[in-house]
């Protein structure tokens, strides 16, 4: 059923990656692609496409896919209904995706273990903080699927406790746009995107990166996030092999060029 067992070591002339245990997150949403509502078989095979790129390199992946292109809790609750009925609809919502990523990035020829917060063993494993890390070591791409498991939690805190937890490196959080902007990018032609923030400026000025209990999960735990534009292909191997694109979020003031473009 999993195909080749683990990455060994990456082929001679291989950039060296300069993490070695990663977290991406990415919103249900980017698996639409164009279709403009639920998975589009696409945009899933080139996002597995980057993921393999990515693994090559030796690097030990693990994944967390929202599930904003099915159901959100809070719209769905803006509807009439129940927060938290509505929230468990969108924890299962992002087990659909991460099966849709499992399947596209096995027939690849990665191996993969979803692995749930909610428990369904015919379709996932249960989350096992240790058990995941060993995966992770194995050279298996790991996908936290169900989010935190408990409502009124996003996936953004979901991949900020994820990372903690397998004590990942850096958590990329992967966006249709390039970065972190001073304001909307596409409202306002005067907005500038930085190319290094604080956790504090971004709590502080509510820039939109990740929600705020993510956000202070990372700072507590002084895990670095990169913001970038998953669009671009070969992005996630560009942030991975050290190219310095998007948008930096740790604990260090800004220097004079924080600004980018
Ligand atoms: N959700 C939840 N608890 C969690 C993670 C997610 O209740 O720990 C629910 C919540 O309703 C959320 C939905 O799952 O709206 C889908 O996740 P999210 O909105 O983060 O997906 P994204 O916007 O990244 O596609």
């Amino acid at each position: 059923m999993n195909p080749t067992p683990a990455v060994s070591s990456p082929a001679p002339g291989t950039p060296t990656p300069v993490y070695k245990r990663v977290l991406l997150k990415l919103s249900g949403e980017f698996l639409e692609g164009r279709r403009g509502f639920g998975i589009d078989p696409l945009t899933v095979q080139e996002v597995a496409e980057q993921v393999r790129d990515v693994h090559q390199l030796g690097v030990q992946l693990a994944l967390v896919v929202g599930g904003g292109n099915i159901v959100r809790g809070a719209e769905a609750s803006a509807a009439g209904m129940d927060r938290a009925s509505a929230d468990y609809m969108g924890m299962l919502a992002t087990v659909i995706n991460s099966l849709a990523l499992q399947n596209a990035i096995e027939q690849l020829g990665v191996a993969t273990r979803v692995v749930s917060a909610i428990e369904m063993r015919q379709v996932a494993e249960p989350f096992i903080p240790r058990r995941a890390v060993r995966h992770l070591e194995k050279g298996r791409v790991v996908i936290f699927a169900a989010g935190t498991g408990s409502p009124f939690f996003t996936t953004d805190s979901t991949a900020a406790l994820r990372a903690c937890e397998i004590k990942a490196d850096v958590l990329l959080k992967a966006t249709k746009v390039d970065g972190v902007y001073t304001a909307d990018p596409t409202k306002d032609a005067t907005a500038r995107r930085y190319s290094h923030v604080t956790y504090q400026q971004v709590l502080e000025q509510s820039l939109n990166v990740m929600d705020a209990s993510a956000i202070a999960l990372c700072k507590d735990n002084h895990l670095p996030i990169i913001v970038f534009d998953l669009l671009t292909k070969g992005n996630i191997y560009r942030v991975v092999t050290g190219e310095s694109i998007g948008t930096l979020v740790s604990a260090t003031p800004p220097t004079a060029a924080a600004c980018a473009s």
